[in-house]
């Protein structure tokens, strides 16, 4: 507990019983070192993967380049969104103003790259000069013939959350602007992914097999005319609500468009969310692809998975997420692969959220918001935690403390979401945990000799591609 700041105490509990009485929502405590971002690289990070749209950061350069290609969203087409351009405010600017030098940016790029929209992003400084970003915004669409959407992100006024909320509004600018005719009745919008390593992909795959249309992806692999017409589906399917409820919740209120929350990670919740699109329609046909579509994409990898749980069976882990709904479908997707999650935690966890880890997680779990690297360092020491499943500034506690580490945030190369992406997380998950380097860390000595008298049968012939333990199993084949 002396680890904990004592401004922060209510936002750590350890579970005991289902009901978690924790605080959460509030703003960062100053002096913590928050793991969260700011409300523009909140913004940044939902809009992005628009990629055939011009990004602008309105401020110093270091804002742009923080958060220059900060996914790993792809695209099939244009790449727009891959470069990080910038005003480049210099003090002369702070003093006299950066609306000239705005006007200036969004002609040169404009005219060079011939982008279908322009999002302009406020930063902290754009807040303290005050620069009409709307008025530029506003002359330069007029000229230009494109929208030039502002992105009101000025970093210190609030938290991550409220530049997905910045983000949302301005691309509810483009919804209702295009042409929604042709759309089935069975069609959808993908809310909330981002097509991390190509994800969006193989989720839209899922959706054509099944019989439904998707109409935009939001934002993964989005593109702005996708936008526009998006209030002609019938369905919104939310996987990371955080980031995108707001939108969701606008297109309900004016296009009466229904939503309901997914997630794509983990069997269980993959195969969910797409019972739930099929339930939707009611519609035999759709029904029926969907039945079949599961059980051929389990079937394929359930032997697999077995393999990995052999191995795992009895590790301990630790997940720390942005939003909750990632460590929902995390603490699944290990108890199936035999492995405890120990600490969860979230950056914008809401009460629901929180009351939701309560439910599904084992007694005397550590549950946390908005930590730290003190905090999580010590929880994962304290409940000798095998694994840390979190983004790129987990990554270096994890290796210094000598466990395994999970990339699961938008930075990662490798798909976690559906079936396949299921096998590459246990994967993942077996390769860091397993790693003979372990053995190096004298804390951990103990634990990775004890891995190899358990899990080794001597029969490597079965993991021949996989298994690291081998080489030092001396029962090996
Ligand atoms: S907007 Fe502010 S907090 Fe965010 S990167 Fe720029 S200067 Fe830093």
């Amino acid at each position: 507990m002396e680890t904990i700041l004592k401004g922060r105490r209510q936002q750590v509990v350890k579970k005991d019983g289902k009901d978690i009485n924790i605080a959460c929502e509030k703003q960062s405590l100053a002096g913590s070192v928050s793991q969260r971002a700011c409300v523009f690289c909140g913004s940044r990070v939902v809009l992005y993967p628009i990629a055939d749209a011009l990004h602008l950061v309105h401020g110093p350069a270091g804002c742009a380049a923080y958060t220059w290609d900060i996914r790993g969203a792809l695209s099939n087409g244009p790449q727009l969104h891959r470069m990080s351009f910038s005003t480049d405010l210099r003090e002369k600017d702070v003093i006299f103003g950066g609306e000239k030098k705005l006007y200036a940016a969004l002609n040169e790029l404009i005219d060079r790259y011939q982008p279908k929209a322009a999002f302009v992003y406020s930063t902290c400084i754009i807040g303290v000069i005050g620069d009409d970003v709307d008025a530029i915004c506003k002359r330069v669409s007029k000229e230009k013939k494109i929208p030039v959407l502002p992105v009101h992100s000025e970093g210190f006024k609030g938290t991550k959350k409220d530049g997905y909320k910045a983000a949302c509004e301005a691309m509810w600018k483009l919804v209702g602007t295009g042409n929604t005719s042709g759309i089935s009745k069975f069609s959808i919008n993908i809310m909330g992914d981002f097509n991390i390593a190509g994800e969006t992909w193989m989720i839209k795959e899922y959706y054509e097999k099944m019989g439904v249309e998707v109409v935009a992806s939001i934002t993964g692999d989005g593109r702005v005319d996708d936008l526009r017409r998006s209030h002609g589906a019938a369905l919104n399917v939310v996987q990371c609500s955080g980031s995108i409820i707001h939108l969701a919740r606008r297109m309900k209120e004016k296009y009466g468009i229904p939503f309901i929350h997914v997630s794509y990670f983990g069997i269980e919740d993959m195969s969910k969310a797409l019972y739930e699109v099929a339930d939707y329609f009611k519609d035999e046909t759709v029904s029926n692809n969907t039945r079949e579509l599961i059980q051929s994409e389990v079937n394929a990898i359930l032997p697999k998975l077995n393999w990995y749980r052999q191995k795992l069976n009895g590790k301990k882990a630790c997940v720390y997420t942005g939003g909750a709904f990632k460590a929902f479908s995390l603490i699944r997707s290990l108890r199936m692969l035999g492995v405890q999650t120990v600490v969860v935690g979230s950056q914008t966890g809401s009460p629901e959220d929180y009351q939701m880890l309560g439910e599904i997680t084992d007694e005397g779990t550590i549950i946390v918001d908005d930590t730290n690297p003190m905090e999580l360092a010590k929880f994962v020491q304290e409940k000798d935690a095998d694994l840390l499943i979190g983004g790129v500034k987990e990554r270096p506690i994890a290796y210094k403390l000598g466990l395994g580490f999970c990339d699961h945030n938008h930075e990662r190369k490798i798909p976690l979401a559906g079936y396949e992406g299921m096998v590459n997380f246990a994967k993942e998950v077996y390769t860091s945990t397993c790693s003979p380097v372990w053995k190096l860390v004298p804390r951990r000595k103990h634990l990775y000799e004890q891995q190899v008298e358990t899990n080794c049968s001597g029969s490597c012939h079965e993991c021949e591609s996989t298994c690291d333990i081998k080489t030092q199993c001396s029962g090996a084949a």
